[in-house]
């Protein structure tokens, strides 16, 4: 494993308004494929942010530089051994086709504190969109626009 280089932010991509539990989540990721899962042995993210603005920590960390093979998550591959993943839930319009930025006004405010909190201790740590690594829309928000706007310049 490799030292920590990127935080990036991801969706659900689930629709509006929909609450998604870390256990749904976890069986969406490490459920065998022939069971409908992706067959991954670690769930995708770090910490998940849910509609009411908990943070939900679902992979252990100890806030180092280095990604160790134990907080290792399997957000974006190539990508893995060098960031930590993190998700809020929504990313979908309500009809579940429109990719949207379905942020609550409790998912910003948490995410606004994580992310500067973040930066503060990690600020050579580059934070981006999935988006910006791969042809997704995940997260449904321009990452880069939103961390001028809360004051983040990296
Ligand atoms: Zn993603």
């Amino acid at each position: 494993m490799g030292a920590l280089k990127y935080l990036i932010i991801h969706c659900t991509a689930t629709p509006q308004g929909r609450e998604v539990s870390s256990g749904e989540l976890r069986k969406w990721h490490t459920d065998p494929v022939s069971k409908g899962g992706r067959g991954w042995s670690q769930v995708g993210y770090t910490d998940m942010f849910h509609l009411d603005g908990r943070v939900e920590r679902l992979v252990r960390n100890n806030e180092d530089m280095t990604v160790d093979a134990f907080e290792a998550t399997n957000g974006a591959s190539g990508y893995n051994d060098k960031s930590r993943h993190i998700v809020y839930v929504g990313g979908l319009d309500k009809d579940a086709k429109t990719t949207k930025d379905t942020r609550t006004p409790a998912q910003l405010e948490s995410l606004e504190r994580y992310v500067k909190d973040f930066h503060s201790r990690f600020h050579l740590v580059r934070i981006i969109g999935h988006n910006e690594i791969s042809s997704k829309a995940c997260p449904s928000f321009d990452v880069q626009q939103w961390l001028k706007e809360i004051g983040i310049n990296q």
